[in-house]
């Protein structure tokens, strides 16, 4: 999820990239994003939350070792694919699953089943780490160290070890992932 929600108690005037403001008696709650919503839908409780998006999988967050690997073990299919199915886990999108698979030196189109032990622990930490410093921030952290650092580049450069970075369509979303650290066998 991208964007910010803002909280505003006098109505100034609206941005280019608010999206949605809700109106309540004491202010109005503003989303802002540069991207475009899909739509926007209520619900009253959990029960209506999961009518709307589907069952979810457990929180990323602080899901490590055994549980982890069980839920990841569900798919069979392109690891990043399945990173970014909410029903497997809840709460990696398209960036923090390239940066998440890059960070780990793992190719985004290997199965988590071809894994070793020493690829998923090193998936394991860098789901950690990535998630616990984008929580913080509350975006994904810009550091000229990270791949997400080159995203919005024309060119982009693998941080660690400078060669061209290759993108692709993988689970319909475009990834981006270095040819020479995240060999794909
Ligand atoms: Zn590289």
């Amino acid at each position: 999820m991208t964007g910010s929600l803002i909280w505003q108690e006098s109505h100034e005037e609206f941005q280019r990239f608010d999206r949605v403001a809700i109106y309540v008696e004491k202010g109005r709650l503003i989303f802002r994003d540069q991207r475009k919503l899909g739509g926007l839908w209520l619900a009253n409780d959990d029960e209506g939350i999961r009518e709307i998006i589907g069952e979810q999988g457990p929180d990323a967050l602080g899901l490590t070792g055994r549980d982890l690997t069980e839920r990841l073990g569900l798919r069979r299919g392109a690891l990043k694919s399945t990173l970014m199915d909410q029903s497997v886990l809840a709460g990696l999108g398209n960036m923090l699953s390239d940066e998440v698979l890059w960070q780990a030196r793992i190719h985004p189109e290997r199965r988590f089943g071809d894994l070793d032990l020493k690829e998923r622990h090193q998936l394991d930490l860098c789901l950690q780490r990535v998630l616990r410093a984008s929580i913080k921030l509350g975006a994904i952290p810009r550091r000229a160290t990270w791949l997400s650092s080159q995203r919005s580049e024309s060119e982009a450069f693998c941080p660690r070890c400078q060669r061209r970075l290759s993108t692709g369509h993988i689970g319909g979303r475009t990834s981006y992932w270095c040819p020479s650290c995240q060999a794909k066998s």
